[in-house]
Formats: structure tokens, sequence, C-alpha cells
């Protein structure tokens, strides 16, 4: 049976709760406890949203083809899920709502986007037995300033791990392209005006490395391709073989080409 606590011992087991109140607090502040796809307490990623995004990303998917389309002229875009749902939020949160730890949600689909890209590639035509260059879609001074870190370059390095395995082929990540020029913000420009905000906007800071080598880009949401399609242009232009794309995401193609600012990306 339990003695009741009085006096001094029931003093102190209220400042014991009272401490760790206060750090259950502080924990509450360091790991995330609302699930970053749909808000749901208790949890940073919630068993519904990881089972949508199972589904979503069930089987990456080429957005573009070596045939040519609005994507990518020449070349494979492989999207892992489309940018909806439970994806879209988590890559919103992600990248603009201080929740990097869904790195370790989105990387494995991303993953299955490089690793099919990297296939595609290769039964395409023979790839170079030298090192696969990674190279990530750049950020702007801008940006890299307002969030304190590069988003898409977290995202793709974790997904990263384990594709030398999955490819069997060796891997370098490869950060080397730049903005040449400032370009304004994507968001709510049609897609022709993407285009033209994006051309011959980035350059190479390492073209002499790059130069004969294959080169895969990858990005996280691909919506118009103007940027993944820059990237190939400037990657090119230094010498590099690009021999595809691989992205998180991809917006619906008639958002694409409906000619009004899509409202639906914040990407590019
Ligand atoms: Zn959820």
């Amino acid at each position: 049976m339990r003695t009741p606590l009085r006096g001094g011992a029931a003093g102190l087991l209220r400042a014991t709760r009272g401490v760790l109140a206060a750090t259950g607090a502080l924990v509450d502040l360091a790991v995330p406890v609302w699930c970053g796809g749909c808000t749901a307490p208790g949890t940073p990623w919630c068993p519904d949203c990881a089972r949508e995004l199972d589904r979503a990303a069930a089987y990456p998917r080429l957005v573009a083809g070596p045939a040519g389309t609005a994507c990518a002229p020449e070349g494979f875009v492989v999207a892992a899920a489309p940018y909806a749902g439970v994806v879209r939020h988590a890559v919103a949160a992600f990248k603009d709502g201080e929740r990097r730890d869904l790195a370790s949600v989105l990387a494995p689909p991303l993953r299955a986007a490089i690793v099919t890209a990297v296939a595609l590639a290769a039964d395409r035509a023979p790839l170079s037995e030298d090192v696969l260059a990674v190279v990530p879609a750049p950020s702007s001074r801008r940006s890299r300033r307002v969030r304190g870190d590069v988003p898409t370059h977290v995202l793709a390095r974790q997904a990263l791990a384990g594709v030398e395995v999955l490819t069997g082929r060796p891997c370098a990540w490869a950060p080397v392209l730049r903005h040449a020029r400032a370009v304004s913000d994507q968001a709510r420009l049609t897609r022709a005006e993407r285009a033209a905000n994006t051309e011959r906007a980035y350059v190479s800071t390492d073209a002499g490395s790059l130069c004969g080598r294959d080169v895969l880009v990858v990005d996280d949401v691909v919506t118009s391709g103007a940027t993944a399609r820059e990237c190939v242009r400037a990657l090119r232009a230094a010498g590099a073989r690009p021999i595809a794309v691989a992205a998180l995401a991809s917006t619906p193609r008639h958002a694409a080409t409906a000619g009004a600012p899509d409202r639906a990306d914040m990407y590019s």
C-alpha cells in the first residue's frame, strides 16, 4: 500500500513533475509530434500518410522520354510520384516548414527514381564505366539565405545512400551547377515564362572534371521541366554527358501546359 506523500515530499514531487513537463515541452520542440503529411498530432509521419506515400510512389514514372516531350528534348526524366496529396504536403513541410526530418521519408522514393533513371539510361545506351556524377539542380543564393541550407541537396544526398549498390556503379556527389545570373521565383510564372526565366541561367563551376563524364541530374519537383532542361544544357556546355533526370515528384502534365500561372506548385 502506498503511503500518501506529505509536506516536503509532496512539494518535491510537484517540482519534479514541473521539471518533467518542461523537459517534455523541450522534447516536443526538438522532435516534431505532428505528421508532415496531414498534421495529425502525436507522430512525425502517421501510418495513413505512410500508406498513401507507398501507393503514390509504388512505381517511378517516366515524365519524359527520349522521343522528345515538353520536359526534355532528349534523355529520360523519371519522377517517383505525382506532386499531390501527402507528397506535396511533405515536400512543402520539408522545404519550407523546417521539417528536415522528413528527408528520411522522402529519400527512399527519390532513390527509386534515381535507380530507375540510371537503369533506363543504361538500357538505351552503354554508360561509362567511370564514376557517375550526380548533380543536383542549383539553389539560388536568395533561397539559401532564406532557408539557411539547401533542402534539395539534403534530400538528394540522403537518397544517394545505397544507390551504388542498387545500380552497380560508383557514384559521386557533384553539386557543380550555380546560377550564372539572377532568376525570378518560378512559382507564379507560366510555362513559357519559366522557360525564359531559366534560359542560360546556370553554369558549371567545375567543367574540367565533368568533361566526358556521365552525369545524372537530381531535383525535387519537376513542373514545366524548365529547370531540368537548363541543368542538362549547362552540363552539356561543360562537356558532360547528362544521361537522365531523376526527381521525387512531378506535377500533372496538364498543369504545366495550361498556360496560366501554376498555383499548384511552388517549385520548378
Ligand atoms: Zn499523416
